[in-house]
């Protein structure tokens, strides 16, 4: 990795003050509190205090709604909105679907949307799963039908997380039964808050909601429409390529985290309350306790500096084992409801661990991946196996 562009300044310091002064007055406890109750992702409030500062997509000059934010300045927000507990998954979605909306969208909805998502006040959802699976994503049978100028939308979508508030949905349709999966498909910016569209809440071991959605005959026009009719794996492939975190980097140390290493900050904050809980109760003393919180140490800081497919699977597995770790060392206390002896910290990254072997993809399709673009190993012939292998 190339770090020599950076090179912060005295401009990028100030920012950091900047950035901290923000988040104390925004991220407050009620909205961390929001967060924990709702797994959202998502405060519209916040998002709207964010969009008055430029800060929903920060590099972009203030014109189109950004705040012409630097590179290394668009890192230390990143970075200050995970240290600050922000709900920030929703700027994800963001950073994923506005490129194909400013693409393929058309005016003057994607006028709309944009300045909407700048200023806060859109959400968005993503919408490729169905009830009989997620991995093979171009096996969709959710149908879009044309009427004229609009498109009638019926069936299902599983696991729409922020299904349940978000304005629209970049749903993956069906248009074509007749032709090969991959060709019969076509993406829309499907709006939500209108009639025939329903959202049904399911909740994660740790809390985080997502929703089945079901879309009874639901009208729109064809402006929501995204790319060409039949054309939609093409409109799709950037967005689930960046949500796999393959491709789109830059590699200058300044990049989003990519998800596996992200998932390390809960296991973070689980070992520095397991440290405080050792220190509290004088289990440091206790060589056999300190080469267990170190090895839990070491594991979360290879993990997180491992990038690409492996660090998707490393990081949900890593987080998966700390969490377990931590909780046999502390013993049933870590597991008490309102009293854990460290504050129910490493009980929540053992439970939130369990869903991020899923989402974004299962890490099964990532060990697929590693097989057979890093090992070079001979193609399987699975459901999903021609999902998103872009070589
Ligand atoms: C909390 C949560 C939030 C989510 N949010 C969203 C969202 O907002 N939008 C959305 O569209 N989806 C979302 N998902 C869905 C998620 O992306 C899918 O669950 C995931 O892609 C796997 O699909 P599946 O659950 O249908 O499993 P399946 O595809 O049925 O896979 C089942 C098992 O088979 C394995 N497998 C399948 N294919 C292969 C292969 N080619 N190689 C190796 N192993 C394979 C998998 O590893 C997995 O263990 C979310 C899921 C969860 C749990």
């Amino acid at each position: 990795m190339d770090f020599s562009s950076l090179d912060p300044d005295g401009r990028h310091r100030a920012f950091v003050d900047d950035v901290r002064v923000f988040l104390a007055e925004h991220v407050t406890e009620e909205v961390r509190e929001t967060e924990r109750r709702t797994g959202d992702g998502y405060n519209r409030e916040f998002y709207r205090a964010l969009g008055s500062r430029g800060w929903i997509r920060p590099e972009l000059p203030r014109e189109r709604g950004g705040a012409g934010l630097d590179r290394i300045q668009v890192a230390i927000l990143r970075a200050e909105l995970e240290r600050a507990k922000a709900p920030t998954r929703q700027l994800s979605t963001i950073r994923l679907v506005s490129p194909a909306i400013e693409q393929y969208g058309r005016s003057p909805l994607r006028e709309q949307v944009l300045d909407g998502i700048a200023r806060g006040e859109v959400c968005l959802s993503l919408g490729f799963t169905e009830p009989q699976g997620g991995s093979d994503v171009a096996s969709a049978r959710l149908r879009a039908t044309r009427d004229g100028d609009e498109w009638t939308i019926s069936g299902s979508k599983m696991f729409t997380t922020n299904g349940h508030q978000a304005d629209y949905c970049f749903l993956l349709t069906r248009t074509d039964p007749t032709v090969g999966k991959h060709k019969g498909l076509t993406m829309f910016l499907m709006p939500l808050k209108i009639p025939g569209v329903e959202a049904q809440g399911i909740f994660t071991f740790s809390g985080e909601r997502t929703n089945m959605m079901f879309y009874d005959d639901a009208r729109i026009s064809d402006l929501h429409r995204l790319g060409e009719v039949n054309g939609g794996w093409s409109v799709l492939r950037g967005p689930l390529d960046a949500e796999h975190g393959l491709g789109g980097m830059v590699n200058d140390g300044l990049d989003a985290l990519p998800m596996g290493p992200a998932f390390l900050y809960e296991a973070r904050d689980a070992l520095d309350a397991a440290l405080d809980w050792a220190e509290t109760t004088g289990s440091i003393g206790d060589g056999a306790v300190v080469d267990r919180l170190a090895d839990a140490i070491a594991l979360s800081e290879a993990a997180y500096a491992t990038d690409g497919a492996s660090g998707r699977v490393l990081g949900a597995e890593a987080l998966d084992r700390i969490g377990a770790e931590l909780i046999s060392l502390i013993g049933p206390e870590a597991l008490l409801e309102d009293e854990a002896a460290d504050g129910g910290m490493a009980d929540f990254a053992y439970r939130y661990a369990q869903g991020t072997k899923t989402y974004g993809g299962a890490i099964g399709v990532f060990r697929t991946v590693i097989a057979q673009h890093e090992l070079g190993l001979p193609r399987m012939e699975l459901p999903g196996s021609r999902a998103f292998l872009t070589k």
